[in-house]
């Protein structure tokens, strides 16, 4: 596999602090570019980081010295320097869609962490063991913008990644009908430490903007089928979700409670788990997870301190499931938020799209 060479734009945010750890030694990606905002450009990784660090590893040696370019005054400069770009910045939701349309544009491919392009219905919104078929929109993408090889493609928002692939390997024979879920969602997530947002010491916030609504919607465009130039949502399962920030630093939990059109039993449920594989897994790709679902038969798993690391926080862990009484079922699962729902996903996908030949 040759080597591509990669930029992070928004490096020194919390999800860009998790990609320079997980690019900094990735056997397939160089990081040639570090970039964030123009408050952070011309300064080295270290000054523009200043006390920001806030991963237990500590800050990969080799990028430290690096100097920061600005995303937006420097984009031509970066797009020439790089095969394609991890995106993950905070900006309003318009700004970030024209800057990622700007890479993409200039014929640089980005692997974006943002919501701002993922419901766009060309864009594919992948989690690589779940839907990578999505990916064949990319021609129909290049075709709008009018690129050989620009293109943006984008993992999916971080909670339902962790309750979404337990009902994948379910939906083809069993038919998920209803889902009701409440996420119980980590700090970082909102890119905050305790430090930084002490408010949530000892506290729940039964709100988080806009994700309720990311939680319902999202799943189905998984579970959509490309048609002529774009994907195209399933119209089923339906979803309800509620989300509350609680006081935990790293890992989304959901409660989960599911109606199906044709009831499995407990124990073909579990077998489902433990036999899914997903093309990830088939390419072998470096940072998937060799076995995705961990099933827990401890009642008292999936803890998030105990188990949201499992294979490098890239599977997704899974418990309790019992019949419950207004539902066929109810269960708990649990996901690593800044690794398989933000960065660790983005750097997989960035893989499989390697794999597959669209970063060429
Ligand atoms: P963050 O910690 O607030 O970091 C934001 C980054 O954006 C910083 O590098 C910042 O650079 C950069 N930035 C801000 N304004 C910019 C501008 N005008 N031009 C270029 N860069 C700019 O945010 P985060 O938690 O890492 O989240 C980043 C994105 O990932 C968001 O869209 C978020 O919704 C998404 N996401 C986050 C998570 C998570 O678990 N945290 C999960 C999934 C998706 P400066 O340092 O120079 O200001």
């Amino acid at each position: 596999m040759k080597k591509y060479k990669v930029g992070i734009i928004g490096a020194t945010g919390m999800v860009g602090q998790r990609f320079a750890l997980l690019l900094a030694d990735h056997p397939w990606f160089d990081v040639a570019v570090l970039a964030a905002s123009e408050r952070s450009a011309g300064k080295t990784y270290r000054e523009a980081l200043g006390s920001r660090w806030c991963m237990t590893d500590p800050a990969p040696e080799k990028l430290l010295d690096m100097v920061l370019l600005d995303a937006d005054k420097d984009l031509e400069k970066i797009a020439s320097q790089v095969d394609f770009v991890f995106c993950a910045v905070n900006l309003p939701k318009a700004e970030t869609k024209a800057l990622e349309e700007r890479y993409a544009k200039a014929e640089c491919p980005v692997v974006s962490n943002n919501s701002a392009n993922r419901l766009v219905p060309d864009v594919p919104m992948v989690v690589p063991e779940l839907n990578p078929g999505h990916i064949a929109i990319i021609p129909s993408q290049r075709k709008r913008l009018g690129t050989n090889r620009g293109f943006i493609a984008v993992k999916s928002n971080c909670s339902l990644q962790a309750y979404v692939p337990p009902l994948f390997p379910l939906h083809q024979e069993y038919g998920v009908k209803d889902v009701a879920v409440c996420t119980y969602q980590a700090i970082s997530g909102a890119g905050k430490t305790f430090e930084r947002w002490p408010e949530m010491i000892d506290n729940v916030i039964p709100f988080i903007g806009g994700e309720e609504e990311k939680s319902e919607v999202e799943p189905l465009k998984l579970w959509g089928t490309i048609q002529g130039d774009v994907i195209v949502p399933a119209t089923t399962p339906h979803f309800t979700a509620q989300c509350l920030r609680v006081p935990v630093s790293d890992g989304h939990m959901g409660a989960v409670f599911v109606n199906f059109e044709k009831k499995p039993d407990r124990e073909t449920m579990i077998e489902a788990w433990k036999n899914f594989k997903g093309r990830a897994q088939e390419l072998d790709l470096p940072s998937a997870p060799k076995q995705f679902l961990h099933y827990f038969e401890e009642d008292d798993r999936p803890q998030t301190r105990l188990d949201r690391m499992i294979e490098n926080g890239m599977a997704v862990s899974v418990g309790r499931l019992r019949e419950d009484t207004l539902f066929d079922y109810k269960f708990v699962c649990l996901a690593h938020n800044t690794l398989r729902g933000a960065a660790g996903g983005g750097v997989l996908l960035a893989e499989l799209l390697c794999a597959e030949g669209y970063m060429d």
